[in-house]
């Protein structure tokens, strides 16, 4: 019948189609190394495709990419999954045990490894049997070859077919791999299959091509600020080129370089994390680089209305977004409240919270899994359904059903939801401050003492307490020359306290002092850690 004719999966290499006749001029930008038109991408590709299976690659085998983000390893997001094989974006922040847990466990059989990473690779290759080939990317350095090494990047290329024959193939067949920042046990796996990420890529599209200011759209200019070994750098890659965009890689995160890309390509969209966008700011101020119009969507944590306010200021366009590796990692993203354009207070109010995007279905539940009201005041936890949520942690039957249970898939954050559908997150389960029979959420404690005098930055932390189970301690950064005191910091919370909109036991009785906040392998603020660290802060 004619429909077997018309049969369309929806596979990675559909994404290119249209980019491909409407922008094959515009370019991809690797720092200040050079650009490469979308029709140049596309051979590139199709080199990489080559080269991999010269190499042995065939369907279904993983390769992993440990590079920062560059121009080759969006090749790899298209050409990987587009012959069919696993994407494997190797989180390479994480210790050398769990880089070598995390490969051994994905089967990876090829590796592509930028030179910053020889080291690292050299020290775990003994313990990964299953590794067939290495190809190492000099990146434009000179140097010898490591003997692991089967060939370097641009020379296999180079000398590789351009038209590797891409074929149509199940839409379900997994397409990327990645293991969680690991904040307890052994980092887990999750998988995302062809269906999964171009669903996704349209859904984001949706939120992101708002015309209210809060999206981007085919003229934008776009520069990753999260890792490409990250969520897919939050899935944009993928959106941005589908849409024909220009695209800047900035290689390794370096400040000035970006402040320099930024200005040199006038970059127009970006995505961070918090602490990223702190370090835009500051680098901005003493590069003095202008970032007016700069729309950056930012999640990973919370948006505080301070960081918010203070980019919006300088002239940036900021929204929050909210997601999980587990999600891929797109939930929901903010916009503007229809008929508040223009009241600032009422702006970021509405940015810093989030709408779901289409195809998620969300719940805020009771531990019983009961439906808690959209009121905006009711907390519980989140829980979602969408077509591309990650199907389990690779393996590990017992952590996925934990993940499902009962058919829907647990954040693990604790949530309201008010009337108009806006997601505010109020802190993760593991985070949340349980005192006195109370809760406390830690963000909100955290964006009041960012308010107090001399506080540069805090994290808010449960410590256990032998007469109210736990009990905040405050972890501040304080400006120099600044004397804090308990006074100082408790001044904001007991104005919300009069004011009724935090529980009276949110009274500091402590805080500590500290150089600077630890962060994890993608830039939050390590909690874990620093209640490791202030365990002794603890009342017995
Ligand atoms: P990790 O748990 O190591 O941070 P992820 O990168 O998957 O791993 O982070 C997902 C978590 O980040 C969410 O479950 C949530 O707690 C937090 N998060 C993400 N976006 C936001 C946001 N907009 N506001 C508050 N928290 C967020």
């Amino acid at each position: 019948p004619a429909t077997e004719a018309y049969r369309f999966p929806l596979t990675i290499r559909h994404l290119l189609d249209s980019a491909l006749t409407t922008a094959s001029d515009r370019r991809i930008v690797y720092r200040d190394q050079g650009s490469w038109t979308y029709r140049e991408f596309a051979g590139r590709v199709g080199r990489l495709a080559s080269l991999l299976a010269d190499l042995g690659a065939e369907q279904g085998m993983t390769i992993a990419v440990m590079d920062w983000d560059s121009h080759r390893y969006l090749e790899a997001y298209f050409a990987v999954p587009m012959m069919g094989a696993v994407l494997q974006t190797v989180n390479v922040r994480l210790p050398a045990p769990q880089v070598a847990y995390t490969l051994n466990h994905a089967k990876a059989e090829i590796l592509l490894v930028h030179h910053d990473f020889f080291p690292l690779v050299e020290a775990v290759l003994p313990s990964l049997p299953g590794v067939k080939a290495v190809v190492a990317i000099m990146d434009g350095t000179q140097g010898a070859l490591p003997a692991f090494a089967k060939g370097e990047y641009e020379a296999l290329s180079a000398a590789a077919s351009p038209d590797y024959p891409f074929e149509d193939f199940d839409e379900n067949a997994v397409a990327t791999t990645f293991y969680t920042t690991g904040t307890t046990g052994n980092p887990k796996g999750v998988c995302f299959t062809h269906r999964q990420l171009v669903l996704h890529t349209l859904a984001c599209n949706a939120p992101f091509g708002a015309a209210d200011g809060t999206g981007f759209a085919y003229k934008d200019v776009y520069m990753p600020l999260t890792p490409m070994f990250h969520v897919h750098a939050w899935g944009v890659p993928y959106v941005a080129t589908m849409l024909g965009m220009t695209q800047v890689y900035p290689g390794r995160y370096e400040p000035e370089m970006l402040c320099r890309l930024h200005a040199q390509h006038k970059v127009t969209y970006s995505h961070c994390v918090p602490t990223i966008l702190r370090m835009l700011l500051d680098a901005a101020e003493k590069t003095g680089t202008d970032v007016s119009g700069w729309t950056i969507t930012v999640g990973g944590s919370a948006l505080s209305p301070q960081l918010c306010a203070e980019g919006r200021r300088k002239g940036m366009r900021l929204i929050a977004g909210y997601g999980m590796s587990e999600t891929g990692p797109l939930v929901s993203v903010a916009r503007i409240r229809p008929g508040t354009e223009g009241d600032d207070a009422a702006e970021i109010q509405a940015l810093t919270a989030t709408v779901p995007a289409p195809l998620i279905s969300a719940r805020i539940v009771d531990d019983d899994m009961n439906d808690l009201p959209h009121d905006g005041q009711t907390r519980g936890e989140l829980v979602l359904r969408a077509p591309w949520l990650t199907p389990c942690y690779t393996g590990d039957a017992k952590a996925s059903e934990t993940l499902w249970h009962g058919g829907w898939m647990h954040t693990q954050d604790i949530a309201t939801i008010d009337p108009d559908g806006y997601i505010r997150i109020r802190d993760r389960l593991k985070d949340v401050i349980k005192t006195g029979g109370e809760w406390i959420d830690s963000i909100q404690l955290e964006e009041l003492v960012a308010t107090a005098e001399g506080v540069v930055e805090v994290a808010v932390v449960a410590m256990p307490d032998a007469k109210w189970g736990e009990r905040p301690l405050a972890v501040v950064v304080v400006r120099p020359g600044a004397a804090l005191t308990l006074e100082t910091l408790n001044a904001p919370i007991e104005a919300a306290i009069s004011q009724g909109t935090i529980t009276r036991y949110a009274k500091l009785e402590r805080f500590a002092v500290v150089e600077g906040l630890p962060r994890t392998s993608v830039g939050k603020i390590d909690k874990k850690l620093i209640r490791a660290t202030h365990a002794d802060n603890a009342q017995a």
